[in-house]
């Protein structure tokens, strides 16, 4: 089949070549972002491979339909960006990944904590300036403490075993409590429970109309003072102008994130000769307690050989029987 591969990067390439070894597929290999003036190079391709920050709105997905395009392959686990309703309408496929490796995000949130927590990102910058004074660097012991997990599934789950390892006390939220999650000693609360407990608040649930924006103002009144807040799901999870008025004010203690919710016209691309437009993202980068990466923790070898396998996987599948692995469907959203 051919498949119009959006968003490429050299990285992107070189797995999803290797995983196409026997050369089942034509990968028609595209760096710009997918969009409605970049979705006419899908013409001739049965499917179009998009990743997190490719536009599957209304007329992108009308605008593929018209051009054949009858599956589309996600590269990654979150759908909160296509337009499922349009796409059964369509009776345009989708398919995802849905784990490629839980362990690469879950390691990324735990590198942030501890980032963090012991300024790592300060102590790095002031090392290399040969000043080795320790004023401003003063952490606390992981161990005892209570760290509060949004969302036990695959990653949350995997990230809160890691924190029991630290010895710590591990409260989690989850409108559907995972037994096995329970049984490593995680104890399930309600939110504002989990959030007037917690040290460390660690968000990994999807973003759904029920999840934006969870962490508002108000969830933030209710955290500890000086607590840590770290998210790697999806940026819109957390109302960031209410972040930075919290973080003004001293009541949130530090802040991780692995995502942002207009990080569509940033992440992914070296904007370093470059003036930052968004304000509010700005913002952000001014304070020594906020680290930010650019949406990589899902960035691992391993997730990208699984993710690519998975990727053909739901192409080979739809091809053999009309439906990928992994499907998407309407009901999801639900
Ligand atoms: P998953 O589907 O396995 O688990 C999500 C969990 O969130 C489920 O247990 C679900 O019941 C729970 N949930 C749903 N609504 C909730 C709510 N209102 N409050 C609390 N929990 C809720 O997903 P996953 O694979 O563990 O991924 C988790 C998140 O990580 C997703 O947002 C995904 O988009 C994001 N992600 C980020 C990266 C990255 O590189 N930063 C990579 C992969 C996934």
């Amino acid at each position: 089949m051919r498949i119009a591969v959006y968003s490429t990067r050299p990285y992107d390439r070189h797995f999803l070549e290797q995983a196409n070894a026997a050369a089942r597929h034509e990968l028609v290999f595209l760096e710009p972002r997918l969009d409605a003036a970049t979705l006419a190079a899908a013409a001739g391709s049965q499917a179009v491979c998009a990743f997190v920050n490719d536009r599957l709105d209304a007329p992108v997905l009308r605008g593929l339909h018209a051009l054949g395009v009858r599956l589309l392959v996600l590269r990654c686990a979150g759908f909160n960006h296509v337009d499922l309703p349009v796409a059964a309408e369509l009776g345009l496929a989708v398919g995802r990944v849905p784990e490629y490796s839980p362990h690469a995000v879950a390691e990324h949130t735990v590198a942030l904590v501890l980032t963090l927590n012991r300024r790592i990102h300060r102590a790095f910058a002031r090392v290399r300036e040969g000043n080795f004074a320790l004023d401003g660097l003063l952490g606390f012991d992981l161990h005892g403490r209570t760290v509060g997990v949004v969302g036990t599934g695959r990653i949350g789950a995997c990230f809160g075993r890691i924190m029991i390892g630290f010895g710590c006390r591990v409260l989690a939220f989850d409108p559907q409590p995972d037994p096995e999650v329970q049984a490593l000693g995680v104890a399930y609360v309600a939110l504002p429970e989990l959030l007037a407990a917690s040290d460390v608040v660690s968000l990994h649930c999807p973003l759904t109309p029920q999840t934006r924006h969870l962490i508002d103002s108000a969830a933030l009144a209710r955290m500890k003072h000086g607590a840590m807040l770290v998210n790697t799901s999806r940026g819109a999870v957390i109302d960031t102008p209410a972040v930075i008025a919290a973080l003004k004010s001293g009541r949130l203690g530090s802040l991780g994130l692995d995502v942002y919710e207009e990080e569509g016209d940033l992440f992914f691309r070296d904007l370093s000769g470059e003036a930052i437009r968004d304000d509010v993202f700005a913002r952000l980068l001014t304070f020594p307690n906020v680290v930010v990466t650019g949406h990589q923790a899902f960035f691992t070898e391993d997730a990208l050989r699984a993710i690519a396998q998975t990727t053909l996987a739901n192409v080979d599948a739809f091809e053999a029987h009309g439906r990928p692995v992994h499907p998407v469907s309407v009901e999801r959203l639900a």
